[in-house]
């Protein structure tokens, strides 16, 4: 029994998050024979299934998206490309959960993981501890957006939203917005709002890249290979799309050719009014739209002091390489719908290692 009297459950594995890397994770479990409840669990908060996809705005339809690619196992098929991406994924997820038998629970918020004894951690979560041999992390990033601070931002009169509070194009009409942000999201709501907003600015830190031709598989590796690097060094993982640029698509292109992406340097303060450059000039403004991505959720894992100088945690494949019980999938090299599949598949591989050599010790 622990101090809340409720007692503590054993297993072999904990997944936390139920997104494409913790579901890709729980396929692999399931196949090689691990039980759910029994031998591992899958711990998601939100209240339903489909990671953070259910949380997507409406316009966001399954077309826009840039290559979803299928859980393991099961295929996504025949999704009509005009419905939202927050209602196909999510109704394939639960699909997917149901075939195979996976018993996500949720909501339960992990809250920490700490050390227990004799080498099995401790999941601290809102419906109880679980205490376990391994940990694998499926956490995303959807929970963590990331908003930069810049001098004046607090005296802004307007309204400040986030990526992840888009509300779609239609809350923006008449309304006067600087967007922030030179990545997939911040180029998709200029495109979304130019047309209904009472004018548009796009502020970037650096000249947007627009990359032509293919994203052949080769492209598509070297850039996850530089992410990588990052993570294997203990640095905060940048974004994919951050090294491989903004495909330039016909969408793209009509928008630079009608000035919807014209982009200047970003702003040196926010005054009450707009946003100002240390030159004198300066764009009024009603929203101040961030859409400036998201961090690794994963202050759950604070007490176990995976993190390095850096501000990321060291990780080789999906381990991390303080603490071998410890995977994390989906971060880094591996936040895309593929990169979450093999992750999945490897850390699987790695703890079924890990856990034929008992006991576990750190
Ligand atoms: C707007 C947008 C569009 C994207 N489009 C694409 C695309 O087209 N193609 C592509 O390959 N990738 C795309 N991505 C990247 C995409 O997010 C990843 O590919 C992938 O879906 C992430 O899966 P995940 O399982 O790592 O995370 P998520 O889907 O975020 O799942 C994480 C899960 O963990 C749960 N969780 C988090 N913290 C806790 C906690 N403490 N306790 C319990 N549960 C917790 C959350 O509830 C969530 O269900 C996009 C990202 C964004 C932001």
């Amino acid at each position: 029994m622990n101090n809340t009297g409720v007692s503590t459950r054993e297993v072999d594995v904990v997944v936390v998050g139920a997104g494409q890397a913790g579901l890709s994770a729980a396929y692999h479990l399931r196949r090689t024979g691990f039980e759910p409840e029994r031998d591992f669990v899958v711990l998601d908060h939100a209240p339903r299934p489909g990671g953070a996809w259910q949380f997507r705005w409406p316009s966001l339809t399954y077309g826009k998206v840039h290559g979803m690619h299928s859980l393991p196992g099961m295929d996504l098929t025949d999704a009509d490309p005009d419905r939202p991406s927050s209602e196909v994924v999510p109704e394939y997820f639960a699909a997917y959960e149901r075939a195979f038998d996976l018993r996500v629970r949720r909501p339960v918020d992990v809250r920490a993981v700490r050390e227990g004894a004799g080498g099995r951690l401790l999941v601290e979560t809102g419906a109880g501890t679980w205490s376990t041999r391994a940990l694998i992390n499926a956490t995303g990033t959807w929970d963590r957006p990331f908003w930069p601070r810049y001098p004046g931002q607090e005296t802004f009169r307007g309204r400040q939203l986030h990526t992840a509070q888009y509300p779609g194009p239609e809350w923006f009409a008449g309304r006067r917005v600087v967007v922030v942000g030179g990545g997939a999201s911040g180029t998709q709501h200029l495109m979304e709002i130019a047309g209904s907003a009472a004018a548009t600015t796009w502020v970037t830190r650096h000249p947007p890249v627009f990359r032509e031709g293919p994203f052949t598989e080769e492209f598509g590796r070297a850039a996850v290979a530089l992410v990588e690097e990052r993570v294997r060094q203990g640095l905060v993982p940048r974004s994919v799309v951050s090294v491989t640029g903004l495909p330039l698509n016909d969408a793209i292109r009509r928008a630079l050719a009608d000035g919807v992406l014209d982009r200047l340097p970003m702003f040196d303060r926010i005054t009450p009014d707009g946003v100002e450059w240390a030159d004198g000039r300066r764009v009024d403004a009603d929203v101040i739209l961030w859409a400036t991505g998201f961090r690794a959720a994963i202050d759950h894992l604070a007490p176990l002091r995976l993190r390095e100088r850096g501000g990321g945690i060291r990780v080789e494949g999906t381990r991390a390489v303080a603490d071998p019980r410890i995977h994390l999938v989906g971060y880094g090299p591996s936040a895309s719908t593929v990169g979450a599949n093999r992750a999945g598949r490897a850390a699987v591989r790695e703890v079924r290692r890990l856990l034929a050599t008992a006991p576990v010790a750190v």
